[in-house]
C-alpha cells in the first residue's frame, strides 16, 4: 500500500542501492478506448509540439487530471503534446521537512503524509494503490524512505542528496499521472526529464546552487525529444528536475517546474507553452492577497519576467527566458476554469508608460555596508562585489552613496544561517561595518517606463506613511520602483498601494475583470439601485424583443442636487450635454438651475430650442468653423476660444464682447487616453504662456477676457484634479485682465465603473476648492458635469437572442451591440451586466456578451458571470446614461436602441 510507505535498505553514505534509483521501467505506451483518446496515428518527427505545464494543485485532484486529459487529448488531435507536471501540492514542502527533521534526528510524520497524499489521489481516481499500475509510484516513494533514513543515520543532508529526494515528488506525480490518464482513456508515455535537461554549473557555484537551484541553458534540439518520445503523441514528464554534467539529479529551484516547461518548449521548438495553474492568469497583484486585483489579459515577455522576478509566484522568474529567446508564446491558464481566457505573454512590451502591477517578495535579506573608505576610492564597489561572485550569491537591488552601499539578496544559498552567508559576512566585514535586516520584504510597483508615471504614482505613496522604508530602488531598465520594508509590512502595503493605484483606474483594454468577479463572487450590493425598484416596468418595456435605453429622471435630479449640496464653492454648473442630449434630461437639469455646455452649434440650437431664451448656454467648441461662433453668439451663448484665429477671421464678432479662453493646463486625466484632453499632445486649449498674446489680440479686436476655462478629461475619480486646475487658472487670473468674472474647471467628474471602485469624493473636491474660491472675490467657479449627472440614471435593456458555446467559450448574443453602446469597443469600458429576467438569482454562467454587428470587437461585456441566460431573457447593462445613445450609430444599418424616459 502506498500509505504504508517503508524505508528502503539502510546503507552508510555512498552505499547507494542504485544510482538515482527513482527510475523504474518507463510506462509502455498502450492504446485504450474511451473519451479523449488521441487519434490512432503516432507522432512523426516533423510534427509540431505544444507544451502544457500543470502545477502542484492542478495535479493534486482527479478534477485537475480530467482537465489535463481533456486538454492534452484536444491538443493531440493536431500536435504532439508534452505534459510537464509538478509534484502534488505540498509534497515538495513535506519532503524538505522530512530532511530537516531527519538531520536533527527527528522522526517526523512528513514522509508518511507524502505516501497518503498519493494514495488518496489514486483512490479518488478509482485506482488500486496496491495494483501493478502503481508499482512505479511505490518504487519512487520507497526510495524517498531510504534517502531520508540516510540523512537520519548520518545527520547530514548534502545538497546532492536533497536534490535526489526532492525530485521524488515530481517523479511520483508523473508516475501516478500516467496511470490516472490511462484510467481516463488517454495514453501518455512517461519520460524522465533528466534525459532531456542538462545543467551548466559555473565553476564557483556552491553545492546549494549546483544541486538545488541549477541553471539549465536553453537550446533547441527537437531530435533529442523525438528520440525518447518515439511515436507517442502525448508524453508526460517532470518539472523541476534536470541532470548535472556528472549525471547527478539537480533541481531548478523551488517553483522551477515552469522553467522546466519553458526549457522543454525551447528544446522541442514548440509552437506554444501553456502554464496551467490555480488562478486564471497573471494579475495586477497576488489575487489571494488582493481580491480586487485585475486580470492582465496580455503582456510582453520582459514586463512579465519583471513581475515574476519581483514576486508574482505564478511564474518561476527565469521561466520566460527560454520561451522569449525562441519566440514561443506563453499562455497562463486556469485548471479549474479552462473556459477562462487567461493571460497571453508574447512580444515586446508596449512603449507607453504604464503601471501594471504591485508585487511583493518576502523572506529577503538586506545587507548594508558603511565605511568611510568608499570616499574617492576607485574600485571599492568591485571589492564589495568580489565575495558575492566568489560565493555564487546573486544580488538583487542595489543602492549606493558616498559612504554606504545596500543590497538585497533573495536567494541565498543555505539561508542566513548557512555557511555561505557567514563567509560573505566575514569577507565584507574587512571592508567596513555590515548591517543585516532579515527577513525583509521588497514591495514593487511594476510597469513600463515607471519614471514617466511618477505623477500618477505620487498620490499612492501616502501608503508608506509611518512605515520605515530601508531602501528605494528604480530598476535600470525602468521597469519597477521597489521599496524594501520590514517583512510584516509587505501585505498591508501591497493592499494599500494596489488600492491607491488601481481602484480608480478606468478602462484599460489590457486589464480584465477582478479576481473576485472571475470567481463569481456577487458584486457588493449597491445601495438600492433605481432599476431594481423598477424591474417590473423595465421588463414590461423590453417585452417586445427590442433593445431600449431607459432613463430615470429622479436619479438625474438627485445627482444634480448632490453636486449643489456638496460643492458650495462652485457658483454655477453647466451640464455638458454631449453626454446625453435627450430633451427630457435637458429639461430636468435646467429645472435644477444648471446651464448647458455645448460643443457644437447643433447642441447650441437644440438646447436653445428646448429651453428657450433664458437658459444660460456656454459654447466650448474645438476646431469648429467660424460660422458656428457667429450662430452661437446670435443665439446668446457665451463663447470660449482657444486660439487667435477668430480675431483674424471675424474681428467684428468680437467687438465689445466678453469671451472665455480655454487653456491647456499641460496635463490631462481621465478613464482612457482617448478622453484625456490636456497635455502637449492633445488638440485642446491654449498653452498658458500664450495667454497674454491672445489677450492683446482680443483687445485689438475690441474684446475682453471674462472667463478662463480648462478641462482635463472625462471620468476622473481623483478629487485633487479640480483643485489643482483651479490653482493653475487662479494663478493666471492677472494675465487675463481686469474683466475676468469666472473660472471654469471643465467637467470630467467620474462615476465608479467597476464594483468596489470608490466614488468620487465630492467633499474632498470642495475642501480643495473652497480656499481658492475664497481667495478670488468677484470671480465665480464653474463646473461642467456631464457623465456625473446622467451615467447611473440610464440603463440599456438588451434581449438575449442566442446562447452558444464555441470550443470552451460561451457567447451570449443580444439584440443590439456596438451600434447602440460603443464604449466597450472604443475604450474597453466595463459596464455592469445582469440578467434582469432572473435577477436576483446568483450568476452561474461565465460568458462573453456579444452583439449582432459584423465586427469581432462587438463585445458588450467580456468575461461575465450571468444568471442562466436564455433566449428571450432581458439583460440590463448599467451605467449607460452617459455616452450611450449619444455615441450610437447606424453601423450595419442597424438602428440603435430607442430611448424611453421614466419620470
Ligand atoms: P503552481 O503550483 O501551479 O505552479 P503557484 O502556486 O506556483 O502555482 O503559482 C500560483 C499562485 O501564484 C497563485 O495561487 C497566486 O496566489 C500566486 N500569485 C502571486 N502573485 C500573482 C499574480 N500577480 N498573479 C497571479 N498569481 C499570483
Ligand atoms: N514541486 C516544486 C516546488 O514545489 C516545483 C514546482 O512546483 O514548480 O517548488
Ligand atoms: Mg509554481
Amino acid at each position: 500500500m502506498l500509505t504504508s510507505l517503508r524505508a528502503g535498505p539502510v546503507r552508510k553514505k555512498g552505499g547507494r542501492a542504485r544510482r538515482d534509483g527513482n527510475g523504474g521501467p518507463a510506462a509502455e505506451p498502450r492504446r485504450s478506448a474511451g473519451e479523449g483518446v488521441p487519434g490512432p496515428k503516432g507522432g512523426s518527427v516533423d510534427e509540431p509540439w505544444v507544451v502544457l505545464k500543470f502545477g502542484g494543485t492542478s495535479v493534486a485532484s482527479v478534477a485537475g487530471w480530467r482537465t489535463i486529459a481533456g486538454e492534452a487529448a484536444a491538443r493531440a488531435q493536431e500536435r504532439r503534446v508534452v505534459v510537464v507536471c509538478s509534484a502534488l501540492a505540498g509534497v515538495t514542502d513535506l519532503l524538505e521537512r522530512a530532511v530537516t527533521a531527519a538531520r536533527t534526528g527527528g522522526e517526523g510524520e512528513d514522509l508518511a503524509r507524502v505516501g497518503r497524499v498519493h494514495a488518496d489521489l489514486a483512490a479518488a481516481a478509482g485506482l488500486d494503490p496496491a495494483g501493478p499500475a502503481l508499482e512505479p509510484v511505490r518504487v519512487a516513494l520507497e526510495e524517498a524512505g531510504r534517502l531520508v533514513q540516510g540523512v537520519w543515520l548520518t545527520g547530514e543532508a548534502p545538497p546532492r542528496l536533497v536534490a535526489r529526494l526532492l525530485a521524488i515528488g515530481e517523479l511520483a506525480a508523473t508516475r501516478l499521472g500516467v496511470a490516472i490518464l490511462e484510467s481516463l482513456g488517454l495514453r501518455a508515455r512517461w519520460l524522465d526529464a533528466r534525459d532531456l535537461l542538462r545543467s551548466a554549473p559555473r565553476p564557483l557555484d556552491a553545492d546549494e546552487r549546483r544541486y538545488l537551484a541549477a541553471t539549465v541553458p536553453s537550446e533547441r534540439a527537437p531530435e533529442r525529444l523525438a528520440a525518447v518520445a518515439g511515436d507517442a503523441r502525448v508524453v508526460i514528464t517532470q518539472g523541476f528536475i534536470a541532470r548535472t554534467p556528472e549525471g547527478d539529479t539537480c533541481l531548478l529551484g523551488r517553483g522551477g517546474s515552469d522553467t522546466s516547461a519553458s526549457l522543454l518548449a525551447a528544446l522541442a521548438g514548440a509552437e506554444a507553452l501553456e502554464i496551467w495553474t490555480d488562478v486564471p492568469g497573471l494579475f495586477t497583484a497576488d489575487p489571494r492577497e488582493v481580491p480586487a486585483a485585475r486580470l492582465i489579459r496580455s503582456i510582453g515577455y520582459r514586463e512579465a519576467r519583471e513581475l515574476a522576478s519581483l514576486g508574482a509566484k505564478v511564474l518561476h522568474p527565469p521561466c520566460l527566458d527560454p520561451a522569449a529567446r525562441h519566440g514561443i508564446p506563453v499562455h497562463i491558464r486556469c485548471t479549474p476554469h479552462p473556459e477562462m481566457a487567461g493571460t497571453r505573454i508574447e512580444g515586446e512590451s508596449e512603449a507607453q508608460p504604464a503601471v501594471t502591477a504591485v508585487t511583493c517578495r518576502r523572506g529577503g535579506t538586506l545587507l548594508s555596508l558603511s565605511t568611510v573608505a568608499m570616499w574617492d576610492t576607485p574600485g571599492f564597489l568591485a571589492r564589495f562585489f568580489a565575495p558575492f561572485e566568489e560565493l555564487g550569491i546573486s544580488v538583487d537591488l542595489v543602492g549606493t552613496s558616498e559612504a554606504a552601499i545596500s543590497v538585497t539578496l533573495d536567494s541565498l544559498p543555505g539561508g542566513v544561517e548557512g555557511r555561505v552567508f557567514k563567509r560573505l559576512l566575514a569577507g565584507l566585514g574587512e571592508l567596513g561595518e555590515v548591517r543585516v535586516i532579515h527577513p525583509c520584504a521588497v514591495v514593487s510597483i511594476v510597469g513600463r517606463r515607471i519614471r514617466a508615471t511618477l505623477g500618477e504614482i505620487a498620490p499612492a505613496l501616502t501608503a508608506f506613511q509611518e512605515r520605515p522604508v530601508h531602501l528605494i530602488s528604480n530598476s535600470a531598465e525602468d521597469l519597477n520602483l521597489s521599496f524594501v520594508v520590514d517583512e510584516e509590512e509587505g501585505t498591508p502595503l501591497v493592499r494599500r498601494l494596489h488600492d491607491l493605484l488601481f481602484a480608480a483606474r478606468g478602462d484599460d483594454p489590457r486589464l480584465g475583470p477582478t479576481w473576485e468577479r472571475l470567481r463569481g463572487a456577487p458584486a457588493p450590493a449597491p445601495a438600492a439601485l433605481w432599476w431594481e425598484r423598477r424591474r417590473g416596468d423595465l421588463l414590461a418595456l423590453a417585452g417586445d424583443g427590442r433593445a431600449r435605453y431607459v432613463y430615470d429622471l429622479a436619479t438625474v435630479r438627485e445627482r444634480a442636487r448632490r453636486l449643489r449640496r456638496h460643492l458650495p464653492a462652485v457658483s454655477r454648473f453647466y451640464y455638458s450635454m454631449k453626454a446625453n442630449p435627450h430633451p427630457a434630461i435637458l429639461d430636468a437639469l435646467s429645472a435644477e438651475g444648471f446651464g448647458i455646455e455645448c460643443v457644437s452649434i447643433h447642441e447650441v440650437e437644440a438646447a436653445r430650442d428646448r429651453l428657450g431664451s433664458g437658459a444660460p448656454l456656454l459654447f466650448t467648441p474645438n476646431f469648429c468653423p467660424v460660422d458656428e461662433y457667429r450662430r452661437a453668439a446670435a443665439l446668446g451663448a457665451e463663447l470660449t476660444i482657444d486660439g487667435a484665429q477668430l480675431c483674424e477671421d471675424d474681428p467684428a464678432l468680437l467687438r465689445d464682447r466678453g469671451v472665455a479662453v480655454r487653456l491647456d493646463p499641460g496635463w490631462g486625466a481621465g478613464h482612457h487616453e482617448k478622453v484625456r484632453t490636456g497635455g502637449p499632445g492633445s488638440k485642446f486649449g491654449l498653452p498658458p504662456e500664450e495667454l497674454e498674446g491672445l489677450r492683446a489680440a482680443l483687445e485689438t479686436a475690441g474684446a475682453r477676457i471674462v472667463g478662463l476655462h480648462a478641462h482635463l478629461g472625462s471620468g476622473i475619480l481623483e478629487p485633487g484634479a479640480w483643485p489643482a486646475l483651479a490653482r493653475l487658472l487662479a494663478s493666471l487670473a492677472a494675465k487675463a485682465g481686469g474683466a475676468l468674472r469666472w473660472i471654469d474647471l471643465g467637467g470630467g467628474l467620474g462615476v465608479p465603473e467597476r464594483p468596489g471602485q470608490p466614488e468620487l469624493d465630492l467633499d474632498a473636491v470642495e475642501a480643495g476648492l473652497a480656499p481658492i474660491a475664497a481667495a478670488l472675490p468677484g470671480v465665480e467657479l464653474r463646473l461642467e458635469p456631464g457623465r456625473y449627472a446622467v451615467a447611473e440614471a440610464g440603463v440599456l435593456l438588451v434581449p438575449v437572442t442566442q446562447v452558444r458555446r464555441k470550443a470552451r467559450t460561451v457567447f451570449v448574443g443580444v439584440a443590439t451591440g456596438m451600434n447602440s453602446l460603443i464604449r466597450p469597443a472604443l475604450y474597453g469600458a466595463w459596464h455592469p451586466i445582469v440578467n434582469l429576467t432572473r435577477h436576483p438569482a446568483a450568476p452561474d454562467l461565465f460568458a462573453q456578451v456579444v452583439g449582432p454587428i459584423c465586427e469581432s470587437g462587438d463585445v458588450l461585456g467580456r468575461d461575465r458571470w450571468l444568471a442562466s441566460p436564455a433566449p428571450g431573457d432581458v439583460l440590463l447593462i448599467g451605467n449607460a446614461g452617459a455616452y450611450g445613445h449619444a455615441m450610437a450609430s447606424h453601423y450595419n444599418l442597424r438602428p440603435p436602441a430607442e430611448e424611453v424616459v421614466l419620470s
